[in-house]
C-alpha cells in the first residue's frame, strides 16, 4: 500500500533547539556556578554556542554515533554540550560524578567516549582515572579556575563561529547514552534515541506532566547527569521556558536564587525538599515565603507524605512521578483526576501520596509476584511486579544482544506496586526489597516512609532480618535528626496506627549513617550486608 502524502520531518532532537532559538530566543538561561559567580544567556545563545561546539567537536575528528561524555553539574555549558554533542550526530553521554572510580572506570570504557567535559571540582577525578581512559582523546573544562593549563571550554568553540549546520540522519540514531547504577553487577547502558527522545519531550509538555508555559521558570535540582535530568533540557525548549541552574545544591543558594529569578517550577528527589525545610526552618521561613514556586515535581524515590502535606499547604502543586533511566524516564505522572476539585485536603494528600498515572504512551501492569505469567487485576489491592512498554522505554541494555525469545514487549522494572482502578500506580517496593514474613509480604518502603514522619527521624530503612518462625521479619534502621531525642518505643508508637500490627517492625536499630549509591537512593544492599549477623531477640 502507498505510504501516507506529508512532509518528511525527522523526529531528530536538533529540532528542539532551533524552535526555542527562533521561537524564543531571547528568554533567559542562568547560572549559578561552583565558585559563586553567575552568568546569563538565552536560547539563541545556547543553540549558537551548541553551533560552534559541533565545529570544535569536527575539528577534533568526532564521527557521527561517536560518545561524548560529561562529568558535570547543572549549568548552561552543559546544556550547549547536549544540542553540540547531539549537532555533530554524536551520542551524549552524561557520567554521574557521584559513582565510584570502580564504575567510573568501567562506564567511560565500556562507552567508548572519546571527548570528556568536566567541572573544574571533578579535575581530581580526571588526573586519578584518564590514565585507565585510553578511549578519551579530548578533555575540556568547563570552567577552568584561573592560570590553570587546562584547556577551557569557552576558548574550546571560541575558535569557531558557528556558522555550520546539524548532522543529518535517521530519528532512530541513538542520541544519548546514560547508565544506570544497578545495585548488582556492572551499571548497565540505556541508548535513547532521537525519535524516542522526541516523544518524551513533547509527553513532558502535556499540561499533566512538567505543567509548563511560556512563562514558567523551572530551577531543576534534578542533575543533569542523572536519568536525562527527566528530560527537562529538551522538553523545556518546547515552550521556551527560563531555566535557572545552580551548579551547588546548597538549599540557602537554591532559595535565593528561587526567590530572585522568580521560580515557578522545581523538580528533584524527596531529600531535596528535606534539605531546603531544614534550612527554611532554620531561619524561620516556609516555602511560599520563596518567590513564585508553583510546582514541584517529585520522583526517583517515594514522596513522604509529610513532604506532600507541608508543600500542599504552601499552595505548591506536588506532582508525584515514577519512572526510571530505562523509562527515559517517564512513567507515570502527577496528573489531576477529574475529580480533584471535589475532594477534601486529606483526600488530595493521600491521592498525591501514590505515584501518579501513567502518561500517554507507555502502559503499565503487574503480574503475579511468583508467576509472572499472571498479570494482576487493577484493584488497589493486588501488589506484584510492576512491568511497562512504551517508544521511549528500553528494549534492550547497550552492547547487549538482542533476545530472540522476548515476543512480547514488557520491561521488568524491578519494582513491586499496586494499580488502582483508576490507573493510579502505588509504589510498595522493589522486588529485592520486599521482606516476606509467612509467606505474606511486606512492603518496606512503606514502613520507611510511616517512620520518616516522625518528627525526630531524618532518614530510616527497613530490611528483612532472617527468622526461624516468620522466614523473615523487618527491622528498621534510622538515623536521629541532630539534636532530638526519641526512643525505639516512641517511633514503634507512631507506626502503630499507620501499619498493620503484624508489619510493625522487631526491632528498631538508630545509626549515624545509612549508606547511599551513588544516585543518592538508600543502598539496601549494603545495609543488608551491614547487618548479615544481626540477630533478632526472640
Ligand atoms: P533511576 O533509574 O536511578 O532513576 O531509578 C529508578 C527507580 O527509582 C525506580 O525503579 C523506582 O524504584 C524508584 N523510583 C522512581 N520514582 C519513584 C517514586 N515516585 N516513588 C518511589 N520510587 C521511585
Amino acid at each position: 500500500m502507498q505510504l501516507g502524502a506529508m512532509q518528511d520531518w525527522s523526529m531528530r532532537v536538533t529540532h528542539l533547539i532551533d524552535h526555542a532559538a527562533r521561537e524564543y530566543g531571547h528568554r533567559e538561561i542562568v547560572s549559578r556556578w561552583a565558585d559563586g559567580s553567575e552568568t546569563r544567556t538565552d536560547w539563541a545563545g545556547i543553540r549558537h554556542d551548541a553551533l560552534r561546539m559541533t565545529q570544535a567537536l569536527r575539528a577534533a575528528g568526532i564521527a557521527k554515533g561517536d560518545r561524548i561524555a560529561t562529568l558535570a553539574m547543572n549549568h548552561s555549558r552543559h546544556l550547549v554540550t547536549w544540542y553540540g554533542a547531539v549537532g555533530v550526530g554524536g551520542v551524549l553521554h552524561t557520567v554521574n560524578p557521584r559513582l565510584f572510580d570502580e564504575q567510573l572506570n568501567y562506564i567511560v570504557n565500556h562507552a567508548e567516549d572519546r571527548v570528556l567535559l568536566y567541572d573544574a571540582v571533578f579535575q581530581p577525578i580526571i588526573d586519578r582515572l584518564r590514565e585507565q581512559w585510553p578511549c578519551v582523546n579530548t578533555y575540556v573544562c568547563f570552567d577552568p579556575p584561573p592560570g590553570s593549563d587546562v584547556l577551557g571550554f569557552e576558548e574550546w568553540i571560541g575558535a569557531h563561529d558557528g556558522n555550520t549546520t546539524w548532522a543529518e540522519g535517521d530519528e532512530r540514531d541513538p542520541c544519548m547514552l546514560c547508565y544506570t547504577s544497578g545495585t548488582t553487577g556492572n551499571p548497565k547502558g540505556v541508548l535513547y534515541e532521537h525519535r524516542s527522545t522526541m516523544l518524551h519531550a513533547m509527553t513532558g509538555v502535556a499540561p499533566n506532566f512538567f505543567d509548563f508555559d511560556s512563562r514558567s521558570v523551572m530551577l531543576p535540582i534534578v542533575p543533569m547527569f542523572h536519568a536525562a535530568s527527566w528530560g527537562l533540557p529538551w522538553a523545556g525548549t518546547i515552550p521556551g521556558i527560563k531555566f535557572v541552574y545552580s551548579a551547588v545544591n546548597d538549599p540557602a543558594v537554591l532559595c535565593e536564587l528561587m526567590d530572585r529569578e522568580g521560580v515557578t517550577h522545581s523538580a528533584g528527589v524527596p531529600t531535596v525538599w528535606l534539605a531546603m525545610f531544614g534550612y527554611l526552618d532554620s531561619i524561620g521561613k516556609d516555602v511560599r515565603d520563596v518567590g513564585k514556586i508553583g510546582t514541584a515535581i517529585i520522583g526517583g524515590s517515594a514522596a513522604p507524605r509529610f513532604m506532600i502535606e507541608r508543600l500542599m499547604k504552601n499552595g505548591v502543586r506536588v506532582a508525584h512521578a515514577w519512572g526510571m533511566t530505562e523509562t527515559s524516564p517517564i512513567g507515570t505522572t502527577g496528573a489531576y483526576p477529574y475529580n480533584w476539585d471535589e475532594m477534601g485536603f486529606e483526600e488530595r494528600v493521600d491521592l498525591v501520596s501514590k505515584q501518579g498515572r501513567p502518561a500517554f504512551g507507555v502502559e503499565l501492569r503487574c503480574v503475579d509476584l511468583d508467576d509472572p505469567g499472571k498479570v494482576l487485576p487493577r484493584d488497589g489491592a493486588a501488589s506484584g511486579a510492576l512491568q511497562i512498554r512504551g517508544p521511549w522505554v528500553i528494549k534492550r541494555y547497550f552492547k547487549a544482544e538482542a533476545d530472540a525469545t522476548a515476543a512480547e514487549q514488557w520491561f521488568d522494572t524491578g519494582d513491586v506496586a499496586v494499580i488502582h482502578p483508576d490507573g493510579t500506580l502505588q509504589l510498595t517496593d522493589r522486588t529485592k526489597d520486599v521482606i516476606k514474613s509467612g509467606g505474606e509480604w511486606i512492603s518496606s518502603v512503606e514502613l520507611e516512609n510511616a517512620a520518616v514522619g516522625h518528627p525526630a527521624v531524618a532518614e530510616a530503612a527497613a530490611i528483612g532480618i532472617s527468622h526461624p518462625k516468620w522466614d523473615e521479619r523487618p527491622i528498621l534502621v534510622v538515623v536521629k535528626k541532630a539534636g532530638v531525642e526519641c526512643s525505639a518505643d516512641d517511633i514503634k508508637a507512631h507506626l502503630a496506627d499507620k501499619v498493620a500490627k503484624w508489619w510493625l517492625p522487631d526491632a528498631i536499630e538508630f545509626v549515624d549513617d545509612i549508606p547511599h549509591t551513588g544516585t543518592g537512593k538508600i543502598s539496601k544492599k549494603d545495609l543488608r550486608d551491614r547487618f548479615r549477623d544481626y540477630k533478632l531477640e526472640s
